[in-house]
């Protein structure tokens, strides 16, 4: 990986106004800019097979691994020294916000997707959400019927898991889980996944819905600012991701129901009032484990409590405002 950015992440960063026609890289691969955080990289000749890969970072604009991470990638597309053998789209998701080194601005990008943008008219991530939905449509109609869509969104957590590296599986409505898909995370070093059961507002529901996109978040460590990630930690990833890309992944065995600790969301905590109280320290991990019959949080006359022993808890954040989820209270499952 690369300590310094590459000439697309300076390019974000600085906010410098694109090339608007397409440049011709290492390898006959072709760079377009949609815009000044969007770049398409096209290789030179395509198997009808293709699939195309979208890899968005940035989202929160403060979770900078995984954007250190894509850049070194397309910086190593650049030189020749990484083959592309997919149209691969980058997406910077929140580039104001990565130059404030904030979360985000007016409101959190990845709850604004999947048209949820249209109810808060005049954010800033509105209008982000709205032009990344765009991209991405525009990305994922170029496949071809035999290609997959693949689309992996990168982020670090703001606080420490029990697991450190794990992968947020959108709700498919009908579509079966892909245990392909699976494997392939067990190879990134992914080590729980969330199989989410309702419709939700972020960048991978949105691709995976209205495009049938194998699409994941991947929440790979904790937060740190731009030069202070250790990315040693990110290397799974990494080399998974370059893999991909080039069409060099090693055959993987076949997903096994106990390879990767599954979970599904039992319920939300909702924070009704300003009475609420959640019996669990600011630093505690994401999926710590529940005992039973511990109180997990109250509010006026109504208890959440643990049942069964296995219960564990995921994003709690008790300072949401009133009528908002606190946190999520997963349980074990299987395929
Ligand atoms: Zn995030």
């Amino acid at each position: 990986m690369n300590a310094t950015p590459s000439p697309f992440l300076q390019q974000v960063l600085q906010e410098a106004t694109p090339p608007t026609s397409p440049l011709v890289l290492a390898n006959g691969v072709t760079a377009i800019w949609h815009d000044g955080s969007a770049i398409e990289l096209r290789p030179a000749n395509l198997a009808a097979s293709a699939s195309h890969i979208l890899l968005s970072c940035g989202v929160h604009g403060n979770e900078t691994a995984p954007i250190e991470v894509v850049d070194g990638i397309l910086a190593d597309i650049a030189s020749g020294q990484l083959a592309l053998r997919h149209p691969l789209l980058v997406l910077f998701g929140n580039p104001e916000a990565m130059r404030c080194g904030e979360r985000y601005l007016d409101y959190d990008l990845n709850r604004l997707f999947n048209r949820a943008y249209l109810q808060h008219p005049g954010l800033r991530e509105s209008k982000r959400a709205a032009i990344l939905e765009q991209h991405a449509d525009r990305f994922f109609q170029q496949a071809k019927p035999a290609g997959k869509r693949l689309h992996y969104d990168l982020h670090t957590a703001i606080r420490g898991s029990v697991y450190e590296k794990f992968a947020i599986y959108p709700f498919l409505q009908q579509r079966q889980h892909d245990r392909a898909q699976l494997a392939w995370l067990k190879h990134c070093g992914i080590e729980a996944v969330l199989l989410h059961s309702k419709p939700a507002n972020t960048f991978s529901y949105y691709t995976s819905h209205a495009h049938q996109a194998d699409a994941f978040t991947l929440e790979l460590g904790k937060a740190r600012p731009f030069g202070e990630n250790d990315l040693s930690r990110f290397t799974g990833i990494d080399l998974a991701l370059r893999q991909l890309l080039s069409d060099s992944t090693p055959p993987l065995p076949d997903y096994q129901h106990d390879d990767i600790p599954l979970f599904r969301a039992k319920y939300d905590l909702i924070k009704h009032s300003e009475d609420f109280r959640l019996h669990l320290s600011s630093g505690v991990e994401n999926f710590t484990l529940l005992p039973d019959g511990f109180v997990i949080a109250d509010d006026g006359s109504q208890r959440y409590i643990a049942s069964g022993g296995d219960e564990r808890i995921l994003f709690p954040n008790p300072t949401v405002k009133p009528g908002l989820r606190a946190g999520i209270v997963v349980e074990p499952t299987r395929l």
